[in-house]
């Protein structure tokens, strides 16, 4: 057998490793210059306003939602395709989340369908630029202007993407990154915050530090808050590999070239390749199996060496979620739910080389094809 191709695995260089073990020894681990550097640096490379380092890509959202004072009774407009985190934060402030199918040829938020879910309690829309695809988030910041509701970017696998011209998470009222080790850029865990005003950034940071500010140099609790803290040596991390996010970006761009030329089994459905994947990120190369069974094509690929996994889940088809709201997905969210049984995520990385995609795509030919 081959070596085996996992679905992920983060190029870490020596300076990356450098740069860790260079905050152990400074003794300073928790939010000291490195987790000020990298929020300025993210602001430097987006043009956000204002960046807030935090321990997750979920705590980021949770924030965004504690910080807009949205809970009970109120609605909160997600997709029907994500992750799981994206609704969850919703629940744990005890707001609803109310899904919105998806396009199937992009695997993104159907703008089309926003507007005819929303109602009095309607408070914010979290739309996801998923598998590192910008959605289009200039429509549904006019949709939300239109009806006074906030926006927060779940741009968790979308560093680096933009729509029109403007880096995704900047767009919103909030932009939510994670830095989990299937994201571009990995600190093991770690997210990161864009918000729109220097006042925002302060109370996110007083809430993400038991809700601590210092008033006249002292220590004041204005706010309950969480411990939601990002180290200075995942910060460190961050920052080096910041600086190869751009060519990181291009390589994984050339290698999903590849996949367009060389998957030919007409049983595979290819994200469709427009102007718009001009700006992905390729966070995941996510294509729909047809008649056939995605779980155990999953085992075949694995036998032959290639880790693969689904790309994202139908929420509302998910435990918790068909326990509580009893949905019936598969006829309300049509697309989500296709994605979510028949998606298939492929691996696509700074390590992985062309031959490999090559072989990827030969073995789902192989595979499929008889
Ligand atoms: C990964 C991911 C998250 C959660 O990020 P964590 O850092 O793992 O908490 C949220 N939303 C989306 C769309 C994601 O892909």
């Amino acid at each position: 057998m081959n070596k085996f191709i996992p679905l992920m695995n983060p190029l870490l260089t020596e300076e990356d490793i450098d740069a860790v073990v260079g905050v152990l020894r400074s003794g300073m681990l928790v939010q000291g210059d490195q987790v000020a550097s990298l929020e300025k640096q993210l602001c430097a490379f987006t043009l956000s306003p204002a960046a807030v380092a935090v321990s997750n890509g979920t705590a980021t959202l949770h924030l965004a939602l504690v910080v807009s004072g949205i809970g009970p009774g109120d609605e909160v407009i997600v997709p029907a395709f994500s992750y799981v985190a994206t609704a969850n934060v919703v629940e744990l402030v005890g707001a609803t989340p109310v899904f919105v199918d998806v396009d199937l040829r992009f695997f993104n938020i159907d703008v089309k369908k926003i507007e005819e879910k929303i109602t009095s309690k309607t408070k914010a829309i979290i739309p996801v630029h998923e598998f590192g695809l910008a959605c289009d988030i200039h429509e549904v910041k006019k949709i939300a202007d239109k009806h006074k509701l906030l926006v927060i970017e779940d741009a968790a696998c979308a560093l680096g993407a933009k729509d029109q011209g403007v880096y995704t998470g900047t767009v919103g009222d909030f932009g939510s990154f994670s830095f989990h080790p299937r994201k571009a850029i990995t600190a093991g865990e770690g997210g990161v915050i864009f918000a729109k005003s220097e006042a925002q950034a302060l109370k996110l940071k007083a809430l993400r530090n038991h809700g601590m500010e210092i008033v006249n140099q002292k220590m004041e609790f204005p706010y309950a808050g969480f411990n939601y803290r990002m180290t200075d040596f995942q910060a460190a991390l961050i920052l080096s590999q910041l600086v190869r996010l751009r060519a990181q970006i291009e390589y994984k761009q050339k290698l999903a070239e590849v996949y367009y030329q060389e998957i030919k089994s007409s049983r595979v459905i290819l994200p469709q390749f427009d102007e718009r994947n001009k700006n992905h990120t390729w966070q995941t190369f996510h294509v729909l199996v047809e008649d056939a069974d995605r779980d155990e094509l999953i085992t075949l690929l694995r036998k032959e060496g290639i880790g693969t996994n689904y790309g994202a889940q139908c929420i509302p088809d998910v435990t918790y979620y068909k326990n509580k709201y009893q949905h019936q997905s598969e006829t309300l969210f049509p697309s989500a739910y296709k994605s979510y049984k028949q998606g298939l995520a492929l691996p696509i990385y700074e390590r992985l080389t062309k031959e490999d995609v090559k072989y990827v795509s030969a073995t789902l030919n192989k595979l499929l094809n008889n």
